[in-house]
């Protein structure tokens, strides 16, 4: 058996995912393309429990949750209705928001909505991903607020983004989106040194902030065109006021750096991004509600946005 492919259409995902039973049989598909192994005494016949989405082994009667390790894990909602949301937001361009999410599915609670897209965000993130190579272009910008804010000396309520894209000829390949504290050398090297090979060539503007690039080992031009990245941002900030009506906080915004980013770099590719979105075949916990707003902050259980440089996830259980 191997792992199935996706729906192409709107039409096909109702075919395919017509009910709760299709969703658990692409979920198991998925997560044990070459059939279900148990995973304490390795035999391969099992007993399927449907009403409480558990496979137990024929041999030992050890029971192994299909959802376990998945976003849609322990959640009360549907599948069909996670499958839903995941195919929204791997294959529409401009993404959904919580308020459009929770109109078409006809859910009574935003918060629903809102936690559940933040939680299929938690898998767009892809931990110990390649960095970029061959020509980069490195710049920042600088997301709400009103006005134009002065570089260097404080975003005055703005949060400031680095941002770095690779060229493939005279496109733009794959992007890197991050919120950082400041624009200072420190920052904008260490933001480089993350997401981009050492030896390469990263293109900036002349602001000091890149002058340590040389030193740090890569080939750094100081240039005036920097359309590629330039195009990133401005899309980025299109995209936060269109979807989202410029209403995403400073404490979510790398989630949605991570989406963005997500989509742009499987533009080609939007229904493989199907799979990965759900979780399937990694171990990720998306965010708690609680996570997500003010209760559990400043405390243990508060939830931090995945990002190339955090490899733990606070809050989420092991
Ligand atoms: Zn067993």
């Amino acid at each position: 058996m191997t792992r199935p492919s996706f729906p192409k259409t709107i039409f096909e995902f109702n075919q395919w995912f017509s009910d709760e039973e299709s969703c658990l049989k692409f979920l198991i598909q998925s997560r044990w393309p070459d059939g279900f192994v148990c995973p304490r005494c390795g035999y391969n016949k099992s007993y399927w429990m449907k009403e409480r989405k558990l496979l137990q082994c024929q041999q030992c009667k050890y029971q192994t949750s299909v959802t376990a390790g998945t976003v849609m894990h322990r959640s009360r909602m549907p599948l069909k209705l996670w499958f839903y949301a995941a195919y929204l937001v791997s294959t529409l361009t401009p993404g959904i928001s919580a308020l459009q999410f929770q109109r078409q599915v006809g859910l009574s609670s935003y918060q629903t909505a809102f936690t559940m897209l933040h939680k299929l965000r938690a898998g767009m993130v892809r931990v110990g991903r390649d960095k970029l190579t061959g020509i980069i272009e490195v710049d920042e910008t600088y997301i709400g607020g009103e006005e134009e804010g002065k570089r260097g000396r404080g975003a005055g309520g703005k949060v400031i983004v680095a941002g770095a894209v690779d060229l493939r000829g005279k496109y733009a390949n794959r992007v890197r989106l991050k919120v950082i504290p400041n624009v200072t050398q420190m920052t904008l090297t260490a933001f480089v040194k993350s997401n981009v090979v050492e030896g390469s060539t990263v293109k900036t503007d002349d602001w000091l902030g890149y002058n340590k690039l040389e030193s740090a080992g890569y080939n750094h031009i100081v240039s005036t065109d920097l359309v590629h990245i330039h195009r990133v941002f401005s899309n980025l900030k299109t995209w936060l006021l269109g979807t989202h009506h410029g209403a995403v906080s400073k404490q979510h915004l790398q989630a949605y750096l991570n989406e963005y980013t997500f989509r742009f770099n499987r533009r080609g590719t939007p229904m493989a991004a199907f799979q990965t979105v759900l979780g399937l075949g990694t171990k990720r916990l998306g965010p708690t509600y609680e996570g997500l707003y003010g209760i559990a902050k400043h405390s243990k259980l508060a939830w931090v946005h995945p990002n190339p440089k955090k490899k733990t996830i606070k809050g989420g259980k092991k």
